[in-house]
């Protein structure tokens, strides 16, 4: 099945990505990691997207549509996909679409996250980032061990420019003009379930899980 999960910064897309790859092996294609890659890599994609990503601007369509179309087109893609923030406008769901269906294939379920903006910012700004090996920790719900030190590598715990609370409100603004009007595209289709995006971890996987199997009964 083609997934996508779609809600606002720090709503546990990728955490639910990252667990559907374990439990149905199901790629996570998040477009985010594809451009923290490039950056990391000293492209010049990744400099021109880092400029944008910093300020918490979207990346042009064009950008994330190129690599959604290489990274979807590649072996390991054939039973299925998580899409992990892509896509993040209209005009990307639309070549989403396109691509699809010059490969036969079609969006399966979206899966909305309904989240206050209160909570998103109590949870973006207190994620560090290990600085050698990416584990995530949370100054209020995942501590690490030691103040400012990785649990896994003891390398050091920053703090991504994009979760700074200035960019994090930027990103909040983006999400509700930019990308909310693709609750309404697919609800149009109807491909949309929305769920409570507050719960637990667990809880919103159990959710998920269960319209993943409603929906492959169904079609
Ligand atoms: P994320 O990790 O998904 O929150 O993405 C981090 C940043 O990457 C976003 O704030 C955007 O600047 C950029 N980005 C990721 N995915 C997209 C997309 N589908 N369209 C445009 N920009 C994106």
């Amino acid at each position: 099945m083609i997934l996508i999960l779609l809600g606002p910064p720090g709503c546990g897309k990728g955490t639910q990505a990252k667990k559907l790859l374990e439990l149905k092996k199901w790629p996570q294609l998040s477009t985010g990691d594809m451009l923290r890659q490039a950056i990391a890599s000293g492209t010049d994609l990744g400099k021109k997207a880092k400029v944008l990503m910093d300020q918490g601007s979207l990346v042009p369509d064009e950008v994330v549509i190129g690599l959604i179309d290489e990274r979807m087109s590649r072996s390991d893609c054939v039973d299925g996909f998580t899409l992990d923030g892509f896509p993040r406008t209209i005009p990307q769901a639309q070549a989403l679409d396109q691509l699809l269906t010059q490969k036969n294939k079609a969006v399966g379920r979206v899966i909305e996250f309904d989240i206050l903006d209160s909570e998103l910012i109590a949870r973006l700004s207190g994620r560090r980032t290990c600085t050698q090996c990416g584990s995530m920790f949370h100054l209020l719900f995942a501590k690490p061990k030691v103040d400012q030190v990785c649990d896994q590598c003891q390398s050091p715990l920053i703090q991504r420019d994009d979760d700074k609370i200035e960019v994090i409100q930027k990103r909040l603004s983006v999400y509700h003009h930019q990308t909310a009007p693709l609750v309404e595209y697919y609800k149009k289709q109807n491909k949309l379930t929305s769920i409570n995006g507050s719960l637990g971890t667990q809880e919103v996987s159990q959710l998920i899980e269960s319209i993943i199997a409603h929906t492959a009964s169904v079609n």
